[in-house]
């Protein structure tokens, strides 16, 4: 069913504190760690504790907590001070945008220059 855990859903594990994460911020509907593979200084994952498997799932089913993960990155920025500089909040939605894992997440990207467009 929509929103309940997968068992074989890696960021689902995270949740349940089945697989290690740095988690940085959690609420009552999210949880943000630091990504195993950092793309910048600050990089780190903004989940919906929630199953959807990605963001335009998650905006479309329970648009509150899509605006939850929204206002939890914007936090990640302001505590890792890269709010100042610009950051970047990014939502690969699907293997042609890169998405790897089918747990709705947010990249929060910041502490180096960010080019665009993206690659
Ligand atoms: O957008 P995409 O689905 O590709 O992002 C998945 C991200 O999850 C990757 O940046 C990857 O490094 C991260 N990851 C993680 N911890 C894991 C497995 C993947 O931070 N245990």
């Amino acid at each position: 069913m929509a929103g309940e855990p997968q068992a074989d859903c890696l960021f689902c594990k995270i949740v349940a504190g089945e697989v290690p994460a740095t988690i940085v911020r959690e609420t009552d509907t999210t949880v943000a760690f630091r990504d195993i593979n950092p793309q910048a200084p600050t990089h780190v994952l903004v989940i919906p504790k929630v199953h959807h498997p990605d963001a335009a799932s998650l905006a479309t089913a329970e648009p509150q907590i899509a605006a939850d993960v929204l206002c939890e990155a914007r936090k990640v920025a302001e505590e890792d001070k890269v709010d100042g500089t610009g950051f970047r909040i990014v939502f690969n939605t699907g293997t042609g945008a890169g998405q790897t894992v089918f747990h709705a997440h947010a990249h929060v990207l910041g502490g180096r220059g960010l080019n665009w467009p993206p690659g």
